[in-house]
């Protein structure tokens, strides 16, 4: 009896290991942090925004408008930022209970889905890299590409960014993907309306020549992939859509990860890809 109990033992034992809590309101810190200086357009200082919500170091600008974001992630100058480990620290500082919210769903969903990358939430700063919400600017919401040098990887949050997948897609770029619209093959999957794009927003419409796809499919209803109408100067949609069994009105829309999203976290951090 006891003999025929014991793979049963043994596998609930694992499971309560490899479980991952879930985590309520109350885990949040919502208290403020010491905010990185910004200079006078909201940004860090010594950083610059591309691609619409993301930071480099200012000195990588030259690399980034050569070769674009993938060019710059696989390059020397990246060699410097390494992946993140698989348990990430994250602590939350915003006041915004909405915000807060979105955010421990976010972390729950991702820890629930995969076993390749683990967030667990922290009330006070830890020794080891973590990444910290703060207090967005300018109703600007965005954050580092990839791991940050240093200990802290800021992700600014205002209140303007309300949505449901802002914190998931703000994490994505944390874990060092771009937006799925920049793929090198987009212009298979979807037309780009160059000339219905606000001009100053065309920038983040280029095509990422060196992405790593990971062998993963083009992802329409990805929470990095931008809606038809993002960044449209009124003349008509930005972008469209391809493939005909695909909505338009759900691209760029989708509250939460797909499953393609899920994957790309496994492939990038459990090597399987
Ligand atoms: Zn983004």
């Amino acid at each position: 009896m006891m003999h025929s109990l014991l793979p049963i033992l043994v596998f609930a034992a694992v499971s309560a290991v490899t479980v991952a809590r879930e985590y309520t309101l109350a885990d949040a810190q919502g208290g403020e942090f010491p905010e990185p200086e910004l200079d006078e357009n909201g940004i860090p200082v010594g950083m610059a925004l591309v691609g619409g919500d993301m930071l480099i170091e200012r000195e990588k600008l030259p690399l980034y408008e050569a070769e674009g974001l993938s060019g710059l992630v696989n390059s020397e100058a990246w060699r410097n930022v390494r992946r993140w480990p698989r348990k990430i620290p994250v602590g939350i500082y915003l006041k915004n209970r909405r915000l807060q919210q979105f955010i421990v769903a976010s972390i729950n969903d991702i820890n629930r889905r995969q076993r390749c990358v683990r967030f667990y939430l922290i009330r006070r700063p830890v020794r080891q890299k973590y990444i910290v919400f703060i207090e967005g600017h300018k109703n600007r919401c965005y954050t580092h590409l990839g791991p940050v040098r240093g200990k802290r990887h800021f992700i600014h949050l205002s209140s303007s960014c309300t949505s449901p997948r802002t914190p998931a897609h703000e994490l994505f770029h944390a874990l060092g993907r771009i937006h799925e619209q920049n793929r090198y093959d987009r212009d298979r999957y979807v037309q780009i309306y160059w000339n219905n794009i606000r001009h100053h927003m065309r920038s983040q419409y280029r095509r990422e020549r060196h992405a790593k796809t990971l062998g993963l499919p083009y992802d329409y209803y990805s929470v990095m992939h931008y809606g038809v109408y993002s960044h449209s100067n009124g003349r008509g949609p930005a972008m469209r859509i391809r493939n005909r069994r695909v909505n338009p009105r759900r691209v760029g829309r989708e509250a939460w990860l797909t499953n393609t999203d899920i994957a790309h976290i496994v492939r990038r951090y459990c090597g399987t890809g």
